[in-house]
């Protein structure tokens, strides 16, 4: 570790690259034969070299391994995303949802939910604007989060739901609790005891709502639990994924924030909720299956959690199996051909060893045709009550 570390300071203070660095000095280098008096890690020498000045973020090994890749170009069953965003997706125009259409069509998304994030003008526009489409998009509406200590906050956030789905809405969400309370902002965050968290009883009157409407609410509580861990040499999470990192900051604990979760979810029995990005729990899906064995009105999306399906295609098989009456298929990552084809990789090909976004690879799920139907749309088109 010191001889990392003076690599590293000796070439900032020269203003060289760090690759530079390692090759002008390779007197510095220890031979195989000097390192074995030195130390044997995993059975192998410990030896000095160029590698010692990689830097994590830019370490990025090509495998020799071969193995078969298979291209899925199209869904096997129609299918339904639950989990798009119009931000993320680009949308400002309606050539941009003609071209969003197209790639629908190209991979085999019958429908995209449509979380629009918006309320009041900007709802509406986008509820305009996705009109001419029909089915092949199902909007949803953000909530009020504004002046909550007000005593109307109650009325008023159901108010603006219910003018909402006049408009066309047709799900309420995605709606996010990370710690900073609901639709919490983290760049002016209310004091810790003023937050307004989902199990808050001033929310009581619109979870009622959205039974009594019988529209789903997608949530987003709490985080990856990487996020509750220190940035440093192990942190589970690939760098690029820092940006999302919440360790010594103002919030909740994660238990704590499954917990508002699941009282919300007890408390509104009547309430279709859905917890994306499998509950935040797709780390643990043993835990996961008894919070859905708790709560039959809870429901999940596997947003997101490529990675974390993927990284046990045995174990989450079996989950996917399990609880197939219960898992919802979603992507919330744009709208490129490729990402919903690697999609289709991973839920249906038993291709090994496949690129994910995190530093691990994953494996194919082979995901037998009635529980991919199931995840891909059966589950969805249930819960979105279409009749
Ligand atoms: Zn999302």
């Amino acid at each position: 570790m010191n001889r990392r570390f003076f690599l590293f300071s000796s070439a900032a203070a020269a203003g060289l690259d760090l690759q530079s660095c390692a090759q002008e000095k390779p007197k510095e280098v220890v031979s195989p034969a000097q390192a074995e008096t030195k130390a044997i890690k995993y059975g192998v020498p410990v030896v000095s070299g160029p590698m010692d000045s990689v830097l994590l973020k830019d370490y990025d090994p090509h495998p020799t391994l071969v193995t078969p890749a298979t291209k899925v170009d199209k869904a096997k069953f129609p299918a339904i995303d639950v989990h798009a965003h119009s931000h993320m997706c680009n949308i400002r125009t309606r050539e941009d949802i003609k071209a969003w259409l197209r790639t629908m069509d190209e991979v085999g998304i019958e429908t995209s939910a449509v979380f629009t994030d918006a309320i009041g003008d900007d709802f509406d526009q986008q509820a305009q604007l996705f009109k001419p489409f029909g089915k092949r998009f199902l909007i949803f509406c953000s909530m009020d989060a504004r002046n909550i200590d007000a005593p109307d906050y109650s009325a008023r956030v159901v108010r603006e739901l219910e003018r909402c789905v006049g408009q066309g809405a047709r799900g309420l969400g995605e709606l996010t609790d990370k710690g900073w309370g609901m639709q919490g902002n983290p760049q002016a965050p209310l004091p810790r005891g003023k937050r307004m968290h989902p199990d808050d009883s001033r929310l009581d009157p619109l979870w009622d709502k959205c039974a009594d409407l019988k529209i789903p609410v997608n949530v987003h509580i709490a985080d990856h639990p990487s996020c509750w861990q220190p940035l440093g040499p192990h942190q589970e999470r690939t760098p690029d994924f820092q940006v999302f990192n919440l360790y010594g900051k103002d919030v909740p604990s994660y238990d704590a924030l499954l917990n508002y979760r699941d009282h919300m979810v007890a408390k509104h029995p009547r309430t279709t909720f859905i917890a994306a990005h499998l509950g935040n729990q797709g780390n643990d899906l043993a835990s996961l299956a008894k919070v859905l064995d708790r709560y039959p009105n809870l429901y999940v999306d596997i947003a997101a959690r490529d990675y974390e399906v993927g990284r046990e295609p045995r174990f989450a098989l079996k989950f996917l199996t399990h609880y197939q009456d219960r898992i919802l298929f979603g992507t919330d990552m744009g709208r490129d051909k490729a990402m919903y084809q690697a999609w289709w990789r991973l839920l249906e090909s038993g291709d090994e060893f496949i690129p994910g976004r995190l530093w691990w690879r994953l494996y194919g799920l082979e995901t037998p045709s009635p529980v991919l139907e199931k995840l891909y749309a059966r589950n969805a088109r249930r819960i979105l009550n279409w009749s």
